[in-house]
């Protein structure tokens, strides 16, 4: 467990990497976390560390209820809301949180992305939903996050005032997500400041999504360690 640890500890210090490269963060608002195959632990960003200073070493561990289990910094403000999702939802491996812009001017409007381009309905599979207003500190973001995407195949929620939350397999997918989801807001954003766009037939979604998350791409690759 210790090897798998400290494995993780260093796919979530590099990950955290992707949300400064993709511009989805400010300062030190964002964070990505990884469950702990087996274990009722993740890994997850300390509080209030700087991007430039985030190591393997600074990441903490944390049970399923949000308390620290090793680390010498406070875990993420917004723990409690990765744990939430982590004992609600056993097939996620990752969550990701960040205030990236174009999502969270979204979110800001309490509006869905509707599915209007390919590329969201291969990786989304229809529109990018809405979750509940919710104050951070106790469990309502979280129940906010599980409620809003047991209804959706979307793997990212915009929390209304707030911004987003992604879910995925493992860590690196739930960043692609918020990468992509971000992708996808501004895109959709810009289209609409020259008109209305084009909405996809429900089938044609089905088809692309199926396509994308079954067909398209390599094989999936094994878990580099164990
Ligand atoms: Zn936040």
């Amino acid at each position: 467990m210790i090897n798998t640890i400290d494995a993780l500890r260093e796919s979530v210090a590099a990950l955290h990497a992707e949300l400064t490269r993709y511009n989805l963060v400010a300062w030190t608002s964002g964070n990505v976390s990884a469950r702990v195959p087996g274990e009722n632990l993740m890994v997850i960003k300390p509080s209030g560390v700087s991007y430039d200073d985030i190591t393997p070493a600074s990441m903490v561990v944390c049970d399923l209820d949000g308390q620290l289990v090793e680390g010498d910094f406070a875990p993420s403000s917004d723990t409690a809301a990765h744990a939430y999702v982590y004992r609600h939802m056993p097939e996620v491996g990752g969550v990701v949180h960040t205030h990236s812009t174009y999502a969270t001017a979204w979110a800001a409007r309490g509006e869905a992305i509707p599915c209007v381009l390919t590329a969201q309905a291969d990786e989304f599979g229809g529109e990018i939903p809405i979750g509940p207003f919710a104050l951070i500190g106790g469990d309502d973001i979280g129940k906010g996050i599980v409620t809003t995407l047991t209804r959706h195949r979307s793997p990212a929620v915009l929390m209304r005032n707030h911004g987003v939350f992604t879910i995925g397999r493992d860590a690196r997918a739930a960043v692609k997500a918020a990468v992509m989801c971000e992708d996808v807001a501004r895109t959709v954003h810009i289209s609409r400041q020259l008109g209305q766009p084009l909405a996809i037939a429900p089938a044609d979604i089905d088809s692309l999504f199926d396509r994308y998350q079954n067909v398209y791409g390599q094989r999936p690759v094994p878990p580099q360690r164990s």
